[in-house]
């Protein structure tokens, strides 16, 4: 019997307008008082009608085009009817049997992930509940907070052509570029702007199994636990004998599982019909060629030109391109400092761990470009070593202070005067006689750990050349 993880991807991406999908309410809602952007059109009042927003479906046609989607010509919005206490019209507008393109493709890792279609539609509101420390601790009741209503949104659903948890998740990342290189969307996953469902089942010797759904799943980790969970959860009820249930799932991340949710809906329980307030909608073709002339840099674009100008590897360009302020800053410090090599791996080893600690944001670290460059100077003129020049470029950065004088300051130059570390080693070896011996009587290892201590006596600053020399010159006259 031969099983296999079957997946698809349903994704949904808030688009960057300044105003909602039908009115003219503004879109960043995050931290706003709750109920203070909204108007007739956006909570559903009766009489108001909607106008669609253009620059929204110039976003959503710019990302259906970088997906090599088709355009249909003759589009409309359908109005999906359902009960929640965020959806104040008790309906949402979306697109139904002809969204706004279709059959398209995304590669990943050299395979193309097809896309089924693209379509708009706007985001609910969204229900604040009591937790045990945060808003309404200890209330019996629910608040609902209704500025997200009317968001512009495009979802976007692949076939299921993914086949495992890791190709999910890589999917999912370099959608997330592709929007941001695109400015359809900031891809942020964690206020919510970029979600991801997933559709998952188990082909059993080539045969489709049931489906299940898994929601809320908030980031990459989180996409790659649930997944490998619920493939799991399949193949063993599959190999006991039973039956998977369809369903929509929900993935608790503290937990690290699924439950079921709900029985899974099918589309006649919406009761779809086309919205009677917004006219058909026609893609001219002059608009399609006027935003396909206008694309910007895309993210396998940028990688080939990382390859080619820079000769940078694979797993580099990867790491790079996996948010565009990351690429951003990247190609700002190569045209500052030049050593595309050097830079990129500073960046990947030295500033993401750095960023990270002190919890910075990539695109406000600007300020720290002529540090690394004054840290790269220091290190090719062999002022300061390796192991400094990482501390040195860390504490310029959390301090705001140009690296030289973070070297004078606490006089950090690397020592590499033979005579001065003759000293040293001599120290050593007279304070470490064990390891003396054990290095000859034939034990190798001995010698790293000497060097080690030779660093140490002289606090990281002596040239690891010089005492690695002079170390071999004095164990030789003991032996
Ligand atoms: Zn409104």
């Amino acid at each position: 019997m031969e099983l296999k993880p079957v997946i698809g991807l349903e994704i949904h991406c808030q688009l960057l307008t300044k105003t909602k999908l039908f009115c003219s309410c503004p879109t960043d809602y995050v931290g706003r008082e709750p109920n203070t952007i909204v108007c007739p059109v956006c909570l559903g009042l009766p009489g108001s009608l909607p106008v669609l927003n253009k620059e929204a479906l110039k976003l959503a046609l710019r990302a259906a085009l970088a997906l090599n989607c088709t355009i249909l010509k003759k589009t409309r919005f359908h109005r999906k009817n359902y009960f929640y206490p965020d959806l104040p019209k008790a309906y949402q507008i979306s697109q139904y049997d002809i969204p706004l393109a279709v059959n398209g493709y995304l590669v990943i890792d050299g395979k193309r992930i097809r896309i089924r279609r693209v379509h708009m539609e706007e985001d609910a509101g969204k229900l604040v509940h009591p937790t045990k420390t945060g808003r309404l601790e200890g209330a019996e009741y629910s608040l609902v907070d209704f500025n997200r209503c009317g968001v512009p949104l495009i979802e976007i659903v692949t076939e299921p052509d993914i086949s495992s948890p890791e190709e999910a998740r890589n999917f999912v990342m370099e959608l997330r570029s592709l929007v941001q290189h695109l400015g359809v969307s900031d891809g942020n996953m964690e206020e919510g702007s970029l979600r991801c469902d997933a559709n998952i089942s188990i082909s059993v010797d080539g045969k489709f199994g049931t489906k299940t759904e898994i929601k809320n799943m908030n980031s990459f980790k989180a996409i790659e636990r649930a997944l490998a969970y619920e493939i799991n959860r399949h193949m063993e009820v599959i190999l006991s004998g039973g039956e998977v249930i369809q369903e929509t799932r929900h993935w608790d991340d503290s937990k690290g599982i699924t439950t079921s949710l709900r029985g899974k809906e099918e589309a006649h329980d919406y009761r779809y019909f086309p919205e009677p307030d917004l006219l058909p909608l026609f893609i001219s073709d002059e608009m399609v060629s006027e935003i396909s002339k206008t694309m910007p840099e895309l993210p396998w674009d940028r990688r080939n030109r990382w390859k080619m100008d820079f000769g940078l590897g694979d797993y580099e360009v990867f790491v790079l391109s996996s948010s565009k302020v990351l690429g951003d800053f990247f190609d700002a410090c190569v045209r500052e400092i030049g050593k595309p090599k050097e830079v990129s791996n500073w960046i990947q080893v030295e500033l993401l761990r750095i960023v990270d600690d002190l919890r910075l944001k990539i695109e406000d670290c600007y300020f720290a470009i002529p540090y690394l460059k004054e840290v790269l100077e220091l290190l090719e003129k062999g002022v300061i070593n390796n192991q400094v020049a990482k501390a040195v470029f860390e504490e310029s950065i959390r301090e705001r202070r140009a690296p030289i004088d973070i070297v004078k300051s606490k006089g950090l130059e690397q020592v590499s005067d033979e005579e001065a570390l003759k000293d040293a080693v001599k120290r050593v070896l007279e304070e470490n006689e064990d390891a003396v011996k054990s290095y000859l009587s034939g034990k190798d290892k001995a010698f790293n750990f000497l060097l080690g201590q030779v660093m140490k006596v002289t606090k990281g600053k002596a040239n690891p050349a010089v005492v690695r020399k002079v170390l071999e010159e004095e164990l030789k006259a003991l032996s």
